[in-house]
């Protein structure tokens, strides 16, 4: 920098340590993080700084980065590795700390200044500490050690904030990143059986000959990847061995319990078992599960969801009995979690719908019994509309009004996603084109989403240039919905095309954001405008403080990249409070509004906005 270079402001460094972070992986992120830390003292105009990580189960805090690096580091280095119970005020803080401190030189701090001269050989220093927290776990800390005294102020104090709460995002990518190498070559967590042994067991039962009917409980955890990706594989590791070893102790009548994968079990009693005893062992086993469980002094539950499934000797294979009982579980899952559910004949429909839409999908694209529905996005202080998001259902002529989900992945495995998509599209615009015509939604944007199968066919972007313009649209208006997943299974293709689609002038979101946290690495390369917070954490906003605390991060994450944020699924007005209260007001949900046809769209963006039924203003 030359002499007369303006220094940067607060925000830019902010920005620039962001950008460093969001593309940090398990490989860099020791790299990176002491990047940070040079670039933070240089800034900040401190001597030292350092990153440590909270190791809760021994009670320690481990030295994880630091900058400048120490030269003639003692051995052992008194900062390596400190444990809390004997750690001096200063370090006790950052077990638990939530907020920022400062620490200036004064008599309670002297433990601290003592430590730091064995390590450093410097006299009286002062300490901003800025902890990590990753759902309600305080799992680090940033510090700044100034010799001599500093000030800092409250905008200083934020951005510290920002950071780490990026830092935590790191350090719980880099655990997850171990985790999946853990996974790959460990099964035995619980001590459980495992997949294949499960199989060659119900072979065996399932044997002609063999006493019967041999009943299956499948047991899934509902949302368990939340425990693992905010409070680390070791939390959720801990958790699921503590349900393993709840139902060994209810195993008496139970012959054998495997773990599938991440979590999901399977029970199989020993007895031979109808469907009504097969549903009261179900209800016992899940009150034992339904118990809370203590992970670091912090109380967790989880609800599951159990599906059974008979199979007879003889007649049934040991993949028909496992597929119903995982049909089973499905139906339970979907009707909301912490279900138990039977495998029924109806069930077995749902596989025939497949083959049914299988058959049908094609011509039902070219016939007409596709239809869009528009789901608005609402300013959430004025009731004013923003967006639309248009939404495809099929008609079907026996079924009813079947929704995307039960028909979108049928099309992208038979090759149709394409097809289906340029349909969506077409239509939204002719739709979209017609309401302008008319003199309404010219200040809107209309959303749309983008199967990942689209988005790495050839020509993509021609495509969807072609089809904005024959409708006379300009591309502004028009923002692409691409889910987080596919931004992290397929990194440089999606870069190709979301830079294609930035040149044509058209929008892109990253739809159900949160759901894959590898994502937040990639953000940084990805021209997105908007992220979509997902469904599943805005849910229960307002009652759940760990969900709380990942849409927060959210946030943060949103404004130090200077994207637009929209809530999805909000039903709840203590959402919709707590979201406002927290600085996101764009949200769409079925409190606001539900999925409306075309023509019922028109006549609320004649009118504009839409009329909260919660009063903002006296609430917040
Ligand atoms: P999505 O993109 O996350 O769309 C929002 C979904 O959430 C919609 O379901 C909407 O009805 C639902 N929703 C909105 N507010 C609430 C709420 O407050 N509570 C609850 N429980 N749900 C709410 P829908 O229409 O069934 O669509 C499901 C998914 O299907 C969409 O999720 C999207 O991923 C996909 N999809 C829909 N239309 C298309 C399309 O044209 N193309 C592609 N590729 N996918 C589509
Ligand atoms: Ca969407
Ligand atoms: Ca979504």
């Amino acid at each position: 920098m030359s002499a007369s270079a303006a220094p940067p402001s607060l925000d830019s460094v902010v920005t620039s340590v962001a950008t460093k972070l969001m593309a940090a992986t398990a490989a860099t992120s020791a790299q990176v993080s002491q990047e940070v830390l040079a670039d933070l003292v240089a800034y900040f105009g401190v001597d030292v700084s350092f990153l440590r990580y909270n190791d809760h189960s021994i009670r320690a805090s481990r030295l994880v980065a630091e900058w400048p690096v120490r030269t003639g580091i003692p051995d052992p280095d008194p900062l390596a590795v400190v444990y809390y119970t004997d750690a001096d005020p200063v370090f006790a803080h950052s077990e638990h700390a939530k907020r920022p401190m400062v620490f200036r030189p004064e008599a309670s701090t002297d433990d601290y200044q003592r430590r730091i001269e064995e390590g450093r050989a410097v006299p009286q220093t002062s300490l901003a500490a800025a902890p990590l927290v990753s759902g309600d776990v305080t799992t680090g800390v940033l510090g700044f050690v100034k010799f001599g005294d500093r000030e800092w102020t409250t905008e200083e104090l934020n951005a510290l904030e920002a950071i780490t709460s990026l830092l935590a995002q790191v350090q719980a990518r880099v655990l997850a990143e171990e985790q999946l190498r853990y996974l790959a070559d460990h099964d035995d967590l619980t001590g459980l059986h495992n997949r294949r042994s499960l199989l060659a067991y119900l072979d065996n039962r399932l044997a002609a000959g063999q006493p019967g009917p041999v009943a299956t409980l499948y047991f899934d955890l509902d949302r368990l990847k939340a425990i693992n990706d905010y409070l680390g594989h070791t939390a959720g590791d801990w958790f699921i061995r503590v349900l393993a070893e709840r139902l060994r102790r209810e195993a008496d009548d139970i012959d054998v319990i495997a773990r599938l994968g991440g979590d999901e079990f399977v029970v199989v009693p020993a007895a031979p078992m109808d469907a009504e005893t097969a549903e009261a062992l179900a209800y016992r086993l899940r009150n034992t599960l339904n118990e809370r469980v203590s992970i670091d002094g912090e109380m967790l539950t989880r609800t599951a969801s159990i599906g059974i499934a008979l199979g007879v000797p003889g007649q049934d294979s040991t993949s028909d009995l496992l597929r119903r009982a995982d049909q089973a579980v499905l139906t339970a899952k979907s009707a909301g979690g912490n279900m138990i559910s039977v495998f029924t004949e109806e069930m077995s429909l749902k596989g025939e719908l497949r083959n049914d839409i299988e058959l049908h999908l094609q011509s039902v694209i070219e016939n007409g019994s596709l239809i869009l529905h528009y789901l608005p996005e609402v300013d959430m202080r004025t009731g004013e509309i923003l967006a639309i998001e248009a939404l495809v259902r099929w008609q079907h002529p026996t079924r009813g009004l079947l929704s995307p989900e039960s028909f979108i992945g049928v099309a992208e495995s038979i090759n149709l996603a394409g097809e289906l998509g340029r349909w969506v599209m077409r239509t939204a615009c002719a739709e979209f084109a017609g309401w302008r015509s008319r003199g309404v939604g010219h200040n809107i944007v209309l959303r749309l989403n983008v199967s990942p199968v689209q988005l790495v066919t050839d020509g993509f972007v021609d495509t969807v240039a072609g089809i904005i313009s024959e409708f006379g649209i300009d591309p502004e208006s028009v923002c692409l919905e691409i889910t987080e997943n596919v931004v992290v299974q397929d990194i440089e293709t999606t870069r190709v095309t979301v830079a294609g689609l930035k040149d044509a002038g058209v929008q892109v979101a990253i739809d159900d954001f949160g759901t894959g946290y590898s994502a937040l690495s990639h953000l940084k390369s990805l021209p997105v405008d908007t992220l979509k917070i997902d469904r599943s954490f805005v849910r229960e906003l307002g009652s759940d403080p760990g969900d709380l605390a990942i849409v927060r991060a959210i946030i943060a994450l949103a404004e130090s990249f200077g994207l637009e944020l929209v809530a999805e699924g909000v039903e709840t007005e203590a959402a919709a409070l707590t979201l406002l209260r927290h600085g996101c007001h764009r949200a769409q949900g079925f409190l606001l509004s539900r999925p409306i046809a075309g023509a019922a769209m028109e006549s609320l963006l004649a009118r504009g906005r839409i009329a909260l039924n919660f009063s903002v203003s006296q609430r917040l």
